[in-house]
């Protein structure tokens, strides 16, 4: 029998359904999801997880996409059509297709995913008769900010606050107060002593491509580096702020919540090395 998946308003065959390239669930991982188990073609604990659901999208701003109601006959209407007795339905819900840029979207429905299968109870049964094996590992979510991976969320949720305060972007904080990187770029500055800082990439950061031809440029231009964190004081504090990325280059930052960093223009150093970043990156293009 083939399966059949729910996507967006219509059941098609799993094996052929898709999502959209630009969805965001794919691009950022800007999503939620919940599972119900089934048993007797039943949803098991129906409000409890259609309670986290709504939370889930509540926090995340993503509009809630049906009533209650209709989700329950489009969770029911995936059980049957694909003859789930005991089994499992899951359902995707994420803030929709739309060109990729970190920030939300406007007028952006969101995209509404449901599958259900097939699960073999017994088999559970007879491993809960002997008991399951353990394993342990550190706890990493998400400590790996050196890969650059498609979960993105909380740098979409970071992009966004920027947006909503009139920023181009936002700086991330630590827990000890020192700027990790920006949302989408590693974070720059040229400190009280006319230094120029950036944090090093033992940390968990984006070992940006930009940041290494910087560090190679600045070098070259005899600016004297210091490669090690900053507060978010000694950013508001510094004569310069700039972030750079492949998208961005050398984009100097003058204001920093609200306060103007030196006199609130572009410094010399980032308007340099964006010059010499840009003219080397066009010469050497392949
Ligand atoms: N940090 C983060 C979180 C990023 O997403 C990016 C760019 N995508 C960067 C830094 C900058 O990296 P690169 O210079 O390689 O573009």
């Amino acid at each position: 029998m083939s399966r059949i998946a729910y996507v967006n308003g219509t059941y098609q065959p799993h094996s052929g359904a898709t999502v959209h390239i630009e969805d965001r669930g794919f691009q950022f991982a800007d999503g939620v999801y919940e599972v119900w188990s089934v048993f007797d073609g039943k949803l098991a604990d129906f409000e409890g997880h259609m309670t986290r659901l709504a939370r889930s999208l509540t926090e995340l701003r993503i509009p809630i996409p049906m009533t209650a109601q209709a989700l329950e006959r489009v969770l029911k209407e995936t059980i049957r059509r694909n003859r789930v007795r005991n089994g499992i339905v899951y359902l995707q819900v994420t803030r929709g297709t739309s060109p990729r840029d970190h920030a939300f979207p406007q007028d952006t429905p969101p995209s509404v995913i449901v599958t259900s299968k097939t699960i073999d109870l017994a088999k559970g049964e007879a491993l809960a008769a002997k008991g399951a094996a353990g394993v342990t590992m550190p706890d990493i979510r998400w400590g790996r900010c050196d890969i650059k991976t498609v979960g993105l969320l909380p740098n979409v949720l970071a992009k966004q606050a920027a947006r909503e305060k009139g920023a181009y972007e936002c700086l991330m904080v630590d827990e000890m107060g020192l700027v990790t990187e920006g949302s989408s770029t590693n974070a720059w500055i040229v400190d009280e002593d006319g230094k120029l800082r950036t944090r090093d990439t033992q940390a968990n950061i984006l070992r940006g491509i930009t940041r290494t031809a910087i560090l190679k440029l600045a070098e070259a231009e005899g600016i004297e580096l210091d490669e090690r964190p900053f507060s978010v004081d000694e950013a508001k504090r510094a004569r310069e702020v700039f972030v750079t990325a492949a998208s961005s280059f050398v984009m100097p930052i003058v204001s920093l919540d609200g306060a103007k960093i030196a006199d609130g223009k572009p410094g010399p150093v980032a308007t340099r090395l964006r010059e010499v970043y840009l003219e080397q990156a066009r010469r050497e293009a392949i």
